[in-house]
Order: C-alpha cells, then sequence, then structure tokens
C-alpha cells in the first residue's frame, strides 16, 4: 500500500493522489489519508524533533512527494505567546495566542498555501486560481511568485484594499466578483474546470492545501511541552483550519504520543453564522447564510453551494466535545483592542474573534479558569486597519510648545 492516499469523507471511495478536488462517486469533501504503519518511524523522528523554522520539517507528514517540489518562504514556526495582563484580567493562567500573523503573507493561509502550490508544481501545473476574501488571495500569489506560477484571484468586491493590493503587488491577477464569498468561490471553481487549472482554494475542496493546516497541532505539541491544550478557539468560516488542527492532533494520539485530544471551538462572527446556528439548534445539517454583514471580512462565508464544509466543522466540534460561538462585531473590536493594548499582537478583525469567543465561553463557564487556552489568531492587523481605527482623533499640532502642552496630560 502507498503512504498516503485521497479519501471521500461521506461514501469512503479510495483514490492515488491526483488532483481531484470533490468526490467524483458523490461530491462528498476530499481527505488525504495517511498509512502511518509504514512509515510510523519516521513520522515519530520528525514529530519529536524541536521545532525548526518551518512546516517541511514534518515533510513525512504532508501529501507532497518529491521534495524538489517544495515551495517555501518558511512559513509555520510561529510563536506561542502566553498571555500576560490578559490571563490576569481574566484570572486565565494558561491562556495562549498562536499567532499566525508572522507568516510571510501576514496570515495562517501561508501553510496551506505552501502545500498547495507544491503540489501544484508536483501535478506540473503552470497556472493556479483561489477564490478568497483576502488573505488567501495575498498568500496565492505570494507562493506563486516564489514557484514561478501564474495566479488567477478571485475576490468579492468588498475584500479590504490592503489585501488586494499585497495579492496585485505579488503578481496575482485579481478580478473582483460581485457578491459574497460563494460567488467568488463558484467562479473559481468554474474557471477552473474551464481552462484546467489547479485550484487551490482553501476551504475544503482542495485536499492538499487542509494538509498544511495541520502543522500547527503539531507545533502548539511541541511548544507545549508536549501536552495536550484543553480548549482551541479558531475564527471559522469554512472551517478547514478546525479540521486540519484537529487532524493534527488526531494523529499525534494514533501515533502514541498523547493520551487526549483538544476541544475544538468554532467562532464565527454573528453576521455571518451558519455553522454557529446549526449546532445551536442542535441540527447536524447546515445551511447556507444570507448576505454576511460583519467587519470580520476574512471569515465572512456563507457556505452557499458547499454547505458540507460547515456540517464536516459541525463532526468535529461534537467529536471534540467542543463548541460554536457566534461574537458581534462590538465583541470582535473590542477584542482587537484587547489584544494590542495588552499584549501587543496587533490582529485583523477577522483573526481577534478566537479571543472574542474565549471571552465569551469563559463568562459563560463553558470554558474554566483551571484549563489551558490556545487562540488561535489568524492574520495581521495590517491586513485590514480601516475597520478597527476608522475615526482615530488624533491631533495635529505645529512645531510650537504651548501647542504640544495643549495635547498633553499630565
Ligand atoms: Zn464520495
Amino acid at each position: 500500500m502507498s503512504k498516503m492516499h485521497l479519501q471521500c469523507i461521506r461514501c469512503k471511495k479510495i483514490y492515488e493522489l491526483k488532483e481531484l478536488y470533490l468526490c467524483d462517486e458523490c461530491g462528498g469533501i476530499l481527505e488525504v489519508q495517511h498509512n502511518y504503519l509504514g512509515k510510523k518511524d519516521r513520522v515519530i523522528h520528525e514529530l519529536l524533533r524541536l521545532p525548526s523554522f518551518n512546516i517541511w520539517k514534518y515533510k513525512n507528514l504532508l501529501p507532497v512527494e518529491d521534495p524538489g517540489h517544495m515551495v517555501t518562504l518558511f512559513e509555520g514556526g510561529t510563536p506561542l505567546i502566553k498571555g500576560n495582563h490578559l490571563s490576569k484580567k481574566t484570572g486565565f493562567g494558561k491562556l495562549y495566542f498562536k499567532d499566525e500573523s508572522r507568516n510571510p503573507s501576514g496570515a495562517f493561509k501561508d501553510r496551506p498555501m505552501a502545500v498547495g502550490v507544491s503540489k501544484a508544481k508536483e501535478f506540473g501545473r503552470e497556472i493556479v486560481v483561489t477564490a478568497s476574501s483576502g488573505n488567501a488571495a495575498a498568500s496565492l500569489a505570494t507562493y506563486a511568485a516564489k514557484a514561478g506560477l501564474k495566479s488567477y484571484i478571485f475576490i468579492p468586491e468588498s475584500t479590504p484594499p490592503g489585501k488586494v493590493s499585497q495579492a496585485f503587488v505579488n503578481g496575482g491577477i485579481i478580478i473582483k466578483v460581485k457578491g459574497s464569498y460563494s460567488n467568488a468561490y463558484a467562479v473559481a471553481k468554474m474557471a477552473a474546470r474551464e481552462f484546467h487549472w489547479m485550484n487551490i482554494t482553501t476551504t475544503f475542496l482542495n485536499p492538499y492545501a487542509v494538509e498544511g493546516d495541520k502543522t500547527i497541532a503539531y507545533e502548539l505539541y511541541h511548544q507545549l511541552d508536549r501536552k495536550v491544550p484543553d480548549w482551541i478557539l479558531v475564527p471559522t468560516g469554512a472551517g478547514p483550519l478546525v479540521f486540519g488542527i484537529y487532524k493534527g492532533f488526531t494523529e499525534l494520539n494514533f501515533l502514541g504520543l498523547t493520551d487526549k485530544k483538544p476541544r475544538m471551538a468554532a467562532v464565527q462572527a454573528e453576521g455571518c453564522a451558519p455553522i454557529v446556528q446549526a449546532f445551536e439548534s442542535g441540527s447536524r445539517k447546515v445551511d447556507a447564510w444570507g448576505t454576511p454583514g460583519t467587519i470580520a471580512s476574512a471569515i465572512a462565508d456563507p457556505l452557499k453551494g458547499y454547505e458540507q464544509d460547515g456540517e464536516l466543522v459541525l463532526e468535529i466540534v461534537h467529536d471534540s466535545r467542543g463548541t460554536a460561538v457566534a461574537v458581534s462585531d462590538d465583541e470582535i473590536l473590542g477584542a482587537v483592542f484587547d489584544l494590542a493594548k495588552n499584549e501587543g499582537i496587533y490582529s485583523e478583525p477577522g483573526a481577534a474573534v478566537s479571543y472574542a469567543g474565549f471571552k465569551k465561553l469563559s463568562e459563560n463557564n463553558v470554558i474554566k479558569e483551571k484549563q489551558s487556552v490556545v487562540c488561535v489568531i489568524t492574520g495581521h492587523g495590517l491586513k485590514d486597519p480601516g475597520s478597527a481605527a476608522e475615526n482615530l482623533n488624533i491631533p495635529v499640532i505645529g512645531p510650537d510648545l504651548e501647542e504640544l502642552k495643549s495635547h498633553i496630560k499630565l
């Protein structure tokens, strides 16, 4: 049996590692399955070695078969920051922030994109495409540039200008699509089929990209001294990050390195919360959201046409005895400032939702003080500075002492 294969999550059909998105048989989500037994010693050796500076430390657990195809800008290896002032304020002694804004393009998307673009090289593709709310766009353009590939990028009209500019300067060919992210998703899928481009849309559409997200779990395992946190809170759009992190911990558990798995909390914005809506109604079926309305644009994904992504996330939430929770724009904005002013972590609104979710869940006593908690901070504040700083009220003065004095409070 080969080291890895693709398997349909729904009908269990097995495929070799080829360029396939959803199941041929039933349209279900595909997952890379590893035959750990054939490589157990090598994999355990990789997992136990001290972390190096990028995700390729775990290459035996990633679906790129020829090391010559790996494309890297040293993504991953991001710091786990222990809460200081926020720990004191909340009473949580084991509160941590996994700061994914330190990735090359400033967002966690570099993990799935590095794997996805490497896989495109392995498949011999010259053009790659993604649908994105902004961060995946910037990341794909970045990695395509490094790999020497051409990238087409479909984004909603309302994408924050910083992300658009980042993708553009990195050479991405950008086309805006009217309506929500789900429309951009549909166009990317259409384009990939029509023009035979490799689709690296980072929902669950590309089974290889999702594997990059797993590496966060391996890093946390090291950074927490081989312990598993009680809770991991994840900003959630379609939710591949929830799936990836949980899969990483499931592997560690399977390989006998840990004796438990974390509880996963999927955090969404109240203005676009299809997964939370299903969770709260006790349903395992997710309905697409209408028109999103939130400052957390990075996770504003209505899941229209790919509701099964949300259902897979729900399954993980239940399997891990976790939860799904929605937070308001005011709570998100509060979290942006809390993280920045107390811990020096400047995050975009869509990234601060994990901390906003933590606040809500700890206040409701779902997460308890003695438990260890990791909030994943998915993207940098400079990605979308406008929403947190609309009316700054910053004074302007001349080079004059009296004018200066009128603004200094002693
Ligand atoms: Zn299937």
